[in-house]
């Protein structure tokens, strides 16, 4: 692997005002002038390295933003207070009214609500289509498309977007590919495989912790500063922006992304082997019975895995809702939404992050009452948590004892 995305972080150097080994944190919301002529050119944007209002950037949101291109290998990034923050901002970017999206269908729930239901009241609408399927999304396009949308992992189902095909149709189209990296930080490289623009939310795998949220859109530097731009920029004047504070907490966490990643990987691939072996209908990249896994394999960065998120089917809710309460009960995991926490979460899409999607449209593209998503956790001893979950599987019925 030439580009290697955690080096890329590694060899990032900030130090803070009085040689701290962490950049210092702008604790301010305005910033002042010397000259009013300095304020003006900054405005306009010609002032590099001057600072006007924590809405546009700061300084630490420009150090989160700075490492988050160093990551995805693109010019630069704008970061948000959410991933909604990013992706909205992003898409109203690119389109006016009139103008199409081409977006895989299998998106996370707020991203497919945003398309479905809110982007049409400005007159932007969306194709829906099978995004492992290249040739499907070249057919949707029309002259009016201006995006081509979808995610490298695909939330909840673990689809595979087929990144190199979708950015030779992009390219040929005149048309960008934007990619939602949210479920696999380090392990996929969007933009190295083609695509224009990468999108993540922060609140998961890359801060950690589940304590703040965050968004990224990395791309060109023309993108970036569109997006910012005083007059008509969608993230300055919509103002999804990321606090300071939070900045500064995220980018320290950044700084252990390629160790996590590898336990959360590592622990996934474990788990994904042993709940098939015991008959349970799993999805999983790293599976060689996952339909994307060569298309994975072909386009992963090895050393990180296959990410942290599986599913596996237990036939009905009630039993994944008992199989969730008990792991639970048994201190395995959380019954909660989002993902690449330290802990183990689980969740049933259907009613939960997906339960935007109306129900025909669930059982149209695979998504059954009986999945549960896992994103699993740091655990030390993955084994002796495997024993326990299947013990929990036991007790509620889905294995035979
Ligand atoms: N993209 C994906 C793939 C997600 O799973 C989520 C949230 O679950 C988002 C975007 C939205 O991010 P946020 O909740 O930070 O707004």
């Amino acid at each position: 692997m030439s580009f290697n995305p955690a080096d890329q972080i590694q060899d990032l150097q900030y130090f803070g005002e009085y040689g701290g080994v962490n950049p210092s944190i702008s604790d301010s919301s305005t910033y002042t002038f010397l000259s009013a002529k300095k304020m003006l050119d900054t405005f306009e944007g010609h002032a590099p390295g001057c600072y006007l209002y924590s809405r546009h950037v700061s300084p630490s949101t420009l150090y989160l933003a700075e490492a988050l291109a160093a990551m995805e290998n693109t010019e630069t990034a704008n970061v948000s207070g959410s991933g909604m923050g990013a992706i909205t901002t992003t898409l109203l970017h690119f389109c006016n009214a009139g103008d199409q999206i081409v977006s895989s269908r299998t998106i996370y729930g707020g991203t497919y609500a945003f398309l479905k239901n809110f982007a049409p009241k400005f007159n932007i609408h969306t194709h829906f289509v099978d995004s492992t399927k290249p040739e499907a999304v070249e057919a949707a396009i029309n002259e009016n498309t201006k995006v081509i949308y979808c995610e490298a992992v695909s939330n909840p189902l673990l689809e595979i977007a087929d990144i190199p095909a979708l950015a030779a149709i992009a390219k040929k189209h005149n048309i960008p590919l934007l990619v939602d990296n949210t479920f696999s930080p380090l392990t996929i490289s969007p933009k190295a495989l083609g695509a224009d623009v990468v999108l993540h939310s922060l609140t998961k795998f890359i801060n950690g912790t589940n304590d703040t949220m965050g968004g990224v859109v990395c791309g060109s530097r023309e993108l970036i500063d569109g997006l910012r731009n005083v007059n008509d920029g969608a993230a300055m004047l919509l103002g999804p922006s990321l606090d300071s504070i939070r900045a500064a907490s995220i980018l320290k966490n950044m700084r252990t992304l390629h160790i996590r990643i590898k336990q959360h990987s590592k622990n996934a691939l474990y788990l994904a082997k042993q709940f098939e072996n015991l008959g349970l209908k799993t999805v999983y990249p790293g599976l060689e019975s996952h339909p994307n896994h060569k298309l994975f394999k072909s386009m992963m960065n090895e050393e990180f895995g296959f990410g942290g998120m599986l599913t596996i089917d237990v036939g009905t809710l009630e039993k994944a809702n008992a199989l969730m309460e008990l792991m639970q009960k048994r201190n395995l995991g959380y019954l909660a939404v989002s993902l690449g926490f330290y802990k183990t979460l689980f969740s049933a899409p259907g009613t939960s992050t997906s339960s935007e999607i109306p129900e025909e449209e669930q059982k149209e593209m695979g998504l059954s009452d009986g999945l549960i998503r896992f994103s699993i956790g740091l655990d030390n001893d993955i084994e002796r948590t495997f024993k326990n979950m299947k013990q929990c599987m036991v007790e509620v019925g889905v294995l035979e004892n």
